[in-house]
């Protein structure tokens, strides 16, 4: 039987065909999205994807992981959005139809439309779910209407206090947690300053108290690896991940442009991210703002690279029953940008066609399967797998600025999808994300399920006890 990725190709396949065969001769609809050489690589601005939003016919299959995934009646949902607010508005299908309705002024940005556009965690589900069949681009549309509202309305107030410390302290949190180079005085061995291949550590990694033994075994594994690599401490300069969901074009373009700089000039080639929120900003948004040819990886990737050549040995048994949750970030989102030039064109009256034939992501090429080699690799662990994984696993709840914005929420996204790992039977779910396993974690007092980093299971059984740095007892509770 074919799987759900080779479906997809196919799929990806007959819709270029078709798209070949019908081109006519026919004024374009629409400008190319992103702009043209002169003025230089932009994000698409609502209007050039207004054809899009007038395509969709509210079949509503964005609420749901297709057909042919589902395992539980459960767990069949992949919206937490709209399982939270239980409105159309409040789907994939419904902000699309909001964009659409705000490019007409048949609705302005009011308070209520502005809690539709950011009651979301912007994670991805829908779009994967609405391509299974469509190429209605809804995270892109999603992203581009919580800049014209942010243009038009600025943020938030939830939102306003990210951006000043951005702004002020070059990371989206309160100057309280401290500086990003606190976590380098209990890692003495690791090198700080610029080198060919950077570990960009990420502002939630280093900043928040409960999840630095996760990046500091990361570090360790790296040097057990030998693995040659440097950290910035201090002076890391943060993607400006927050900013780009938020809205706040103008500070992402000036921040990713100012870390690109700094990087290149520091001579550096690779970049490893720790945090996958920090891989898909690299991958999927900076190739619209500024051009470079440094490579991107996530630190799983490296790792994964390191068991296959055996430069890191898991020995200590670590005997768990352990499912994995797929970061929205690490997969679905994690696809590179594909720049795209042409028209889009009206054919039969209703069929919209690109020429040349637009590339679409579908979530296929995510980073799912690196992850799960490692903790296969790990002696002892017994991995099971949760009802909605990879491409349409279900999100935790924590980005989108959900949890600035609407904590309750982000609890409430995080709670149902530990109920989903809970029914696995495991002990602990497994990410590799700081974002997920905090938010998990703070929803997960009170059950038997225990939420860690990947990072931590595999320092476990490669370094043992004694040079894995444990999670403080309650530190996994923090919110
Ligand atoms: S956004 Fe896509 S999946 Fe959702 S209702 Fe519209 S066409 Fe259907
Ligand atoms: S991005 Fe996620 S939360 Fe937002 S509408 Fe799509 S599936 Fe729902």
């Amino acid at each position: 039987m074919a799987t759900t990725s080779e479906i997809t190709t196919r799929a990806r396949r007959g819709a270029k065909r078709l798209s070949r065969k019908l081109r006519v001769q026919s004024a374009p609809l629409s400008k190319p999205p992103h702009s043209s050489a002169e003025s230089g690589p932009s994000h698409p601005s609502l209007e050039s994807l207004q054809h899009l939003t007038s395509k969709c016919p509210r079949c509503s299959l964005c609420k749901f992981p297709p057909l042919l995934t589902v395992r539980s009646k459960a767990h069949s949902s992949i919206c937490p959005s709209y399982d939270e607010y239980g409105f159309h508005s409040h789907s994939g299908s419904g902000r699309v139809i909001v964009a659409n309705a705000v490019l007409e002024g048949r609705v302005g940005l009011d308070e209520a439309t502005r809690e539709v556009i950011f009651q979301c965690t912007m994670c991805g589900g829908c779009d994967m779910s609405c391509k299974f069949s469509t190429d209605i681009e809804i995270s892109e549309t999603m992203f581009a209407l919580r800049a014209e509202s942010h243009r038009r309305n600025g943020p938030l107030d939830a939102h306003a206090r990210v951006l000043e410390n951005l702004e002020h302290h070059g990371h989206p949190f309160d100057a309280e947690m401290g500086s990003k180079g606190d976590w380098l005085s209990s890692e003495p061995a690791v090198r700080v300053g610029m080198s060919q291949r950077l570990v960009l550590v990420g502002s939630a990694y280093a900043l928040r108290t409960e999840r630095r033994a996760t990046l500091r075994n990361l570090v360790r594994l790296l040097g057990a690896a030998g693995v040659d690599f440097s950290v910035l401490g201090e002076g890391e300069p943060d993607t400006a991940t927050m900013a780009l969901h938020i809205g706040a074009l103008d500070l992402f373009d000036r921040l990713a442009r100012d870390l690109v700089t700094t990087l290149q000039r520091g001579g550096v080639q690779e970049i490893v991210c720790a945090d996958p929120e920090d891989f898909a900003t690299l991958r999927g948004h900076y190739p619209k703002v500024v051009q470079h040819d440094m490579r991107v990886r996530h630190a799983v990737e490296v790792l994964d690279e390191a068991l296959a050549k055996g430069s890191l040995k898991p020995r200590h048994v670590v005997r768990k029953r352990v499912t994995y949750h797929d970061p929205c970030s690490l997969g679905r989102r994690s696809e590179e940008f594909q720049p795209w030039e042409g028209e889009v064109h009206k054919i039969m009256g209703q069929l919209l066609v690109t020429d040349p034939p637009k590339p679409v992501n579908r979530g296929t090429e995510g980073v799912y399967d690196a992850p799960r080699r490692i903790l296969a690799a790990v002696p002892g662990v017994e991995l099971v797998e949760m009802d909605r994984t990879r491409e349409y696993a279900y999100c935790c709840g924590g980005s989108g600025g959900v949890p600035q914005a609407f904590p309750e929420f982000a609890a409430n996204t995080a709670a149902e999808r530990l109920d989903e790992a809970g029914a696995t039977g495991a002990e602990l779910v497994v990410s590799a994300c700081p974002g997920c396993e905090h938010n998990l974690s703070a929803a997960a007092g009170g059950r038997r399920i225990e939420v860690t980093g990947i990072y931590d299971v595999l320092a476990r059984s490669v370094l043992g006890p004694g040079k894995t740095v444990e999670l403080a007892a309650g530190a996994r509770k923090e919110r």
